[in-house]
């Protein structure tokens, strides 16, 4: 056997639930940025998962075992290529706006699913508010017209 020992898993199962807790705050986030439920929120998800899946049962399984370093490494392997097998869903993300190619940062990076640069968020917003006006005023109300 190796003399490789199992000091990198019994560090990484020292630092105990703080790499989830610490993946999982930008998913906290999606909330105070008002964006829905969607694709890059379930990405983020994904993340956690295999964080957790890696720092916890992975390196906690090794060290308890007092299997070595390497087994770590394979699971690290194993996950990497699960993600790059779902990379549409675990990387949704987009660097530039797909309407003007603007370069995006990274809130909307990591957090909006239409990848709209700001400009082009603005002007959608206020098409849709102009559409909204629109629908309105066609929609006869029954009030006015009777009272004419
Ligand atoms: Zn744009």
């Amino acid at each position: 056997m190796g003399a490789m020992g199992n000091s990198i898993s019994t560090w990484i199962q020292s630092l105990e639930l703080w790499p989830l807790i610490i993946a999982l705050i930008p998913n906290l986030m999606f909330r105070k940025f008002g964006a829905q439920p969607g694709v890059k929120r379930s990405a983020s998800l994904i993340h956690a998962i295999a964080i957790f899946f890696l720092t916890i049962v992975v390196a906690g399984l090794v060290v308890k075992q007092g299997w070595q370093d390497w087994v770590f490494f394979v699971a690290v392997g194993f996950t990497a290529l699960l993600l790059f097998l779902i990379r549409k869903k675990a990387f949704p993300y987009q660097r530039t706006c797909p309407q003007c190619e603007a370069k995006l940062d990274f809130q909307t990076i990591y957090f909006m699913d239409d990848h709209l640069c700001r400009e082009c968020r603005k002007e959608k917003m206020a098409q849709e508010e102009a559409q909204e006006l629109l629908d309105e005023e066609s929609t006869p109300e029954e009030d006015d017209s009777s009272q004419e």
